[in-house]
């Protein structure tokens, strides 16, 4: 996993890169009282579980890719490229 600090798109489907959140379950470490912000709270048993969010990191699970299939298929789309145009030459 890959994380930046602007919003980057997947070169090869170009969907947009996730927030980068940690959970936090209220049942198990209390209140929260930290900075980052509370972009979700869901109703769980015995305390709510928060997802947290430092406000600028996003996250590419596979480099500069959102997923592995991507980032193969934009390595091979690349190395055809190369090829035709040795083979043109
Ligand atoms: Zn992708």
């Amino acid at each position: 996993m890959q994380l930046f600090k602007y919003q980057p798109t997947c070169p090869q489907c170009g969907r947009k890169a996730k927030k980068h959140t940690e959970r936090w379950w209220e049942k198990h470490l209390g209140e929260y009282k930290g900075n980052l912000q509370i972009i979700n709270r869901r109703e769980t048993w015995g305390g709510d579980t928060l997802t947290l969010w430092d406000g600028e990191t996003y996250e590419m699970y596979a480099g500069n890719f959102c997923r592995n299939k991507c980032a193969i298929a934009y390595a091979n789309q690349t190395i055809d490229r190369v090829r035709e145009r040795i083979r043109r030459k």
